[in-house]
């Protein structure tokens, strides 16, 4: 795979303010992969691809990736981004909305990466389960939203959001089946281990 391109993709990235994930968010979802060597990944918020792409660097050449986004244009242009790095038969780019398209997925998977609307994440994190197996990794990014979860006082705009990422870490944590941490690395990283 071209690194070089990806390291352009990232650039491009941050340039225009797409929240890609953080390289300390990276580093910890690295030992996984890395230890892990999964064969089937599950992401919800492609964005670019930029994810994905670093995904298929730390897993290997063996890994096969489902990645969902909603908005055309950003779908589009992962597509892209894949093919120009050299790993469009890694990755497999869904344009549409989670909501919608993970009912209709019935593979099991090896590692989810839940990365889209805070909104919707205990649906997310229902969904990643019902396509696990024992040993499943489920990382949900972003989940403590730059402190507002783990704060009293939060702004109409993201009291929704933040309603729904405390539901996720209450799901998470309260289900037996899973074995989960909520790491304050980036802007918080929650990771389940199914039972
Ligand atoms: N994982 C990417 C960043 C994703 S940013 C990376 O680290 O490189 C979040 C993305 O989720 C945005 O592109 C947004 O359009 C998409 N998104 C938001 N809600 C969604 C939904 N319901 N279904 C699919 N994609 C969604
Ligand atoms: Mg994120």
């Amino acid at each position: 795979m071209n690194l070089d391109v990806l390291e352009k993709v990232k650039k491009k990235a941050l340039d225009e303010h797409i929240p890609i994930i953080m390289d300390e968010t990276l580093e910890i979802i690295k030992e996984y992969l890395e230890k892990e060597k999964p064969n089937r990944i599950l992401e919800i918020g492609t964005a670019v691809g930029y994810s994905a792409s670093q995904f298929v660097r730390l897993a290997g050449n063996q890994v096969k990736i489902d990645t969902i986004e909603l908005d055309e244009n950003r779908a589009n242009e992962a597509i892209e981004n894949i093919k120009n790095i050299g790993i469009s038969e890694n990755i497999n780019v869904i344009i549409g909305n989670a909501v919608d398209i993970l009912p209709t997925l019935s593979k099991t998977y090896d590692v989810v990466f839940i990365d889209a609307n805070k909104g919707k994440y205990p649906v997310f994190l229902k969904e990643a389960i019902r396509m696990s197996h024992k040993g499943t990794i489920i990382f949900a990014d972003n989940i403590l939203y730059k402190g507002y979860v783990l704060s009293d006082y939060n702004k109409h705009k993201q009291r929704t959001a933040v309603r729904h990422l405390r539901e996720y870490i209450a799901d998470s944590i309260e289900n037996e089946n899973l074995n989960t941490q909520i790491l304050k690395v980036g802007d918080g990283l929650a990771i389940s281990i199914v039972k």
